[in-house]
């Protein structure tokens, strides 16, 4: 039994952790702060573009995660901001479907199994039915050219035109998700309404997502 799993029993606790000088530094950054999860962006998530992962890297990452004791389901990677998903212009769309994709793939090639990324957004130029669609689109593109990694959907706080600050907006795009073992959610659950109490923030936050959970089938 590691120390950290001492410390948290089945919990996986964690923070997003620097990934500076290659992502293979990041998994003793996380088990220097006695974490026993950790996020990171595999690829700095301001630019576009990003030089393939060399072999060497990915054999470091692997060997430092299995050394300090951290399995694929205790990392959670994060996507670049630039993408957007439900993009309405043809050529953003497409820019961000094939940069989804070459994160998806980075995932696999490091071992992981997930990935954490943010809805989309409309920019007044779609409707929030379409771009939903959209979203789930690009999703189902990028499943279908990359296997094994399973894409989570985060939840945002609405800013701009952004979507997912509804949990009916991820209902939305997970039922127009082709196979959906391989969709996940990320609930941040600060970010639903900043503004009000907790207690109405929890009934506002927990109905819709009670529905969402029996929509999905599942159990808390
Ligand atoms: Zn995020």
């Amino acid at each position: 039994m590691t120390k950290q799993t001492q410390a948290f029993g089945n919990k996986f606790i964690g923070a997003h952790v620097s990934a500076a000088g290659g992502v293979d530094q990041a998994p003793m950054r996380a088990r220097e702060i006695g974490a026993n999860a950790f996020a990171l962006f595999t690829k700095n998530q301001r630019q576009w573009n990003a030089k393939p992962l060399e072999e060497e890297t990915i054999a470091a990452f692997k060997s430092n995660c299995e050394k300090h004791g951290f399995k694929s389901e205790q990392i959670l990677p994060h996507d670049s901001y630039l993408i957007n998903l439900g993009a309405p212009e043809v050529e953003k769309l497409e820019k961000s479907r094939a940069a989804f994709i070459d994160e998806m793939e980075r995932c696999r090639q490091l071992g992981l199994t997930l990935l954490n990324f943010h809805p989309g957004s409309h920019l007044k130029k779609l409707s929030e039915k379409d771009c939903l669609s959209r979203i789930a689109e690009s999703i189902n593109i990028a499943l279908e050219q990359v296997p094994d990694v399973i894409a989570v959907i985060e939840n945002t706080a609405g800013q701009g035109t952004n979507l997912g600050w509804r949990f009916e907006h991820l209902a939305q795009i997970i039922e127009q998700v082709e196979d959906q073992s391989r969709v996940g959610v990320c609930l941040i659950l600060a970010i639903p309404l900043p503004q009000a109490t907790i207690c109405e923030q929890w009934q506002h936050a927990m109905i819709p997502l009670q529905s969402l959970i029996k929509w999905l089938g599942c159990t808390i």
